[in-house]
């Protein structure tokens, strides 16, 4: 395992600094039912926060990304390429080999408190979901959270996990003092679909659930309707299920983001096409000929129809995917669930590298 090539941004290889020692490594394979198959490598990170490459294409400049590899397991994951920068496998070995610094918390501490940090915003699971099933285990993310709040360092949160609902008390307490922006990944609302495409996820449903649940303590969220998957849940009726199924949740936005397939995901994804859709194999050859992306013109038509349905729902209010001030202290009781409709919104086409 190749733990000098550990870089948390996503996008390339580190060639330049070695940000764990080998000794720094230990490796636990667990036997309770909840993790069998699991390999946890434990690693002491020197850093935590991560400058993305190019930041200049994307809305946020920095990372924290506790944990590598993802037991939700989706087949399109396009953080699966990062997988074998380690040497690990980017199919099976992505859903089942789990890199987790384990004292993320209290590097980031040190980091924030440094007179070169600027508190800049800090995007968290633009890589991998903080909030996995590992998230139980290690609970890294109150401290995280906790190191956030007591600098007053804004943040923002992308998860398909409901284990995130276990820090509500200290989201709404750093909400309170700086701009916390949560949102939930929900690309479709089929069952079939979710229970083969993104296996180790929470239902959809319960995914939407986390989405009220935050709107009724005063926490607006946004859906990023990711991924929206070629001639599987593009389809006119089921685009409509899933938006009204986000309006109804109470979403501030809503954000379409077409299936884009880098190498690493790419092959998954195609080998599990080949198994469940043979016929679609060819169609999304030629879908996805020009490379990672589908055209611009279908990019176009799954946005301006989402935005339609979006207006027709309501669903609001202004800012799509906006980073929202928490109540102070005095105002704190809960919104009425689907206060902040009103509206439509929704962003467009979008080649963020998000899950
Ligand atoms: S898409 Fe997100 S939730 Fe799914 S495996 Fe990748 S990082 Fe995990």
């Amino acid at each position: 395992m190749r733990w000098d090539n550990l870089t948390d941004s996503g996008h390339g290889r580190a060639a330049d600094a070695a940000l764990f020692g080998a000794d720094a490594v230990v490796t636990r394979t667990l036997d309770t039912p909840e993790f069998h198959g699991i390999t946890f490598h434990e690693v002491r990170a020197r850093s935590v926060l991560n400058r993305v490459p190019g930041a200049s294409r994307m809305p946020f400049e920095w990372t924290v990304n506790p944990y590598r590899g993802c037991t939700h397991a989706c087949v399109y994951c396009f953080a699966r390429r990062t997988h074998s920068y380690l040497d690990l496998d980017t199919g099976l070995g992505f859903d089942s080999q789990i890199v987790v610094k384990v004292n993320a918390p209290e590097v980031l501490r040190r980091q924030l408190a440094s007179r070169r940090w600027q508190g800049e915003h800090i995007a968290m699971g633009t890589n991998v979901d903080c909030y996995q099933r590992a998230e139980g285990r290690y609970r890294l993310m109150p401290g995280i959270i906790a190191a956030l709040r007591d600098r007053a360092n804004p943040f923002s949160v992308l998860t398909k996990g409901t284990l995130i609902l276990r820090d509500l008390a200290l989201l709404t307490e750093a909400a309170r003092v700086t701009e916390v922006g949560i949102s939930v990944s929900v690309g479709f609302t089929d069952p079939e679909l979710w229970r083969t495409v993104e296996p180790g996820t929470p239902a959809p449903e319960r995914r939407l659930e986390v989405v009220r649940t935050l709107g009724e303590h005063g926490i607006g969220c946004g859906v990023l309707m990711a991924p929206v998957i070629p001639f599987l849940s593009d389809q006119p009726e089921r685009l409509r299920a899933t938006v009204r199924a986000i309006a109804a949740s109470g979403a501030t936005s809503v954000t379409p983001l077409v299936l884009h397939l880098r190498p690493g995901a790419r092959e998954w994804f195609t080998a599990w096409l080949a198994r469940h859709h043979p016929y679609l194999v060819p169609r999304y050859e030629r879908l996805y000929a020009e490379g990672a992306y589908a055209p611009k013109w279908y990019q176009r038509r799954i946005t301006r129809q989402v935005h339609e349905l979006a207006q027709e729902y309501g669903i609001g209010p202004a800012r799509a995917g906006a980073s929202r001030r928490g109540p102070e202290p005095s105002d704190a009781a809960p919104a009425p669930p689907g206060a902040a409709v009103s509206g439509a919104a929704v962003s467009g086409p979008t080649q963020l590298s998000l899950i």
